[in-house]
């Protein structure tokens, strides 16, 4: 996600950039144009004026020569398209000849800084003044003009072509500019000439002394971008300074204008990638959380069947157990006694079974009570339990006083020799029973073994001896073990 927004930034950055550069570019290329325009202007200006200079200094300044000199004027004026008027001036400032028209008796310019410059300098190059206003109409202009030499080469007055400032707006006007684009025309050492769009106090400036023309404008031609000092807002600025003549022509665009639709772009892509990576997020998020809902859930789900199956194991066990005694009780010793029978079978191995049944246990009850009974019962079961010593030999309760005991492995000369040691266990526990006549609580024990293979139902054959055998042991006395054959 966070390379997703760093391309993004990258993409966008790189296009602002690419975006400076084209204004930049169309903005040289529009100074470079209105350049070759502002050139070709003066340049006119400035074939007039030599033609002007030619006629009279060959022809000195008779009236008749000025009217030629008028005549000239005429034929070349529609040429020069912001043309105001041609005047010609003697060497003491008097107008002699005004191309649009009679000149008023008593006009003078010799106060003017081009008379005085081109009397004082002995230059035949133009002079490109600051705007001037037209003596006559009124109207805002620029003098290009030239000094006027007689056949000896001294002053003889000036030659003057006032272009009007009206002119050059409406040429700078055809073209498209951004809205707070600019278009100038200035001296060579920064004064303005023309400034479109046209504002009355904007005549006249000086930048000479100002810091950004002086760092930005050096040099043939350029792009800069600063706040201008005019109004403070942050233009993109190209220059195109003439081979031929001290002007300079300035274009400018507003940088905010010239970064309006890159801004739209980027906030649109930043508006989309943005909803985008919220919905990647949001996903992400949703599948994050679901994730640890469905691994609480499985966890959850586990520990309630590792509960369901240990209390399914202490169910068994107590579904197979006998309450009172702890031992196995009868569905224990049933399912027991099928699976070592079936083992034997397989194994072919013995197997062997005590039946054991407490002597005169009623008598016990009736004379102890049923609570005595009880205990009776648990510390016998507790002897057997503790008498047995193979693993898996079994003691299970059978029912009421009646103990069984699963010997597997075990022939029957092993299971008399277990019913012996049994007997005399109990016997040696020495409970005390009045109402027997062994005077404790003895047992008697019938003793029975399956040998090798057998058809049919096996363990209800060797239960069936076995509890013969214990019969057989009750009717011989009781405290006794019998077992089967004997
Ligand atoms: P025998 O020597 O012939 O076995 O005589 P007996 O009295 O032990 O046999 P009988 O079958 O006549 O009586 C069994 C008695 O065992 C009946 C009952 O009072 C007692 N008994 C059976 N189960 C329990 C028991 O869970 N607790 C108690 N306290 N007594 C039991
Ligand atoms: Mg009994
Ligand atoms: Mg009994």
């Amino acid at each position: 996600m966070l390379s997703v927004s760093l391309a993004t930034g990258w993409q966008l950055w790189a296009s602002h950039n690419q975006t400076l550069t084209a204004a930049d570019t169309n903005n040289l290329n529009l100074a470079q144009a209105l350049n070759i325009y502002a050139e070709g202007i003066f340049t006119q200006s400035d074939m007039l004026l030599q033609g002007v200079a030619e006629t009279l200094k060959s022809e000195g300044d008779a009236s008749e020569h000025i009217q030629r000199v008028q005549s000239l004027v005429s034929q070349q004026k529609h040429l020069l398209d912001p043309l105001d008027g041609v005047a010609v001036l003697d060497a003491r400032g008097n107008w002699l000849m005004y191309s649009k028209g009679p000149v008023p008796p008593g006009t003078n310019s010799a106060g003017r800084p081009y008379f005085m410059h081109h009397r004082d300098t002995r230059s035949k190059e133009v002079l490109i003044s600051p705007p001037l206003r037209n003596p006559f109409t009124g109207e805002w202009g620029i003098a290009v003009s030239r000094r006027l030499e007689d056949n000896e080469g001294r002053f003889a007055g000036v030659a003057v072509i006032g272009l009007g400032l009206t002119n050059f707006l409406r040429a700078f006007g055809t073209i498209a500019l951004a809205d707070s684009g600019t278009i100038g025309l200035s001296t060579d050492n920064g004064q303005m000439l023309v400034l479109y769009p046209y504002r009355e106090q904007d005549i006249g400036l000086d930048f000479s002394k100002s810091a950004n023309f002086q760092r930005h404008f050096s040099g043939t031609s350029g792009t800069a971008s600063f706040r201008s000092s005019i109004d403070g807002m942050k233009r993109l600025y190209a220059f195109r300074r003439s081979d031929r003549y001290p002007v300079l022509t300035t274009v400018a665009v507003g940088r905010d204008q010239a970064l309006k639709t890159w801004r739209r772009l980027a906030l649109l892509t930043i508006a989309v990638v943005g909803a985008l990576l919220a919905a990647v997020a949001a996903v992400g998020w949703r599948l994050i959380i679901n994730i640890g809902r469905r691994i609480r859930a499985e966890a959850s789900l586990v520990a309630a069947r590792e509960d369901l199956l240990q209390a399914n194991r202490r169910l068994e066990i107590l579904a197979a157990q006998d309450q009172l005694t702890s031992l196995a009780n009868r569905r224990g010793f049933d399912e027991m006694l099928a699976q070592e029978s079936r083992r034997a079978a397989r194994e072919g191995q013995p197997l062997s079974l005590l039946m054991l049944d407490l002597d005169y246990f009623k008598r016990f009850n009736d004379a102890y009570g049923h609570v005595a009974g009880d205990q009776c019962l648990k510390t016998v079961a507790t002897a057997l339990k503790l008498g047995v010593r193979r693993p898996g030999d079994l003691v299970a309760r059978y029912g009421g006083e009646e103990l069984a005991i699963i010997l597997p492995g075990t022939n029957l000369a092993g299971a008399r020799n277990v019913a012996q040691f049994l007997l005399e266990q109990i016997r040696a526990l020495g409970i005390s029973h009045g109402a027997s006549p062994h005077g404790r609580v003895t047992v008697s024990i019938g003793v029975a073994a399956l040998r090798g293979a057998n058809a049919g139902s096996p363990e209800q054959r060797l239960v069936e001896a076995a509890d013969a055998a214990l019969y057989e042991a009750k009717a011989r006395g009781r405290n006794c073990w019998i077992a089967q054959d004997d």
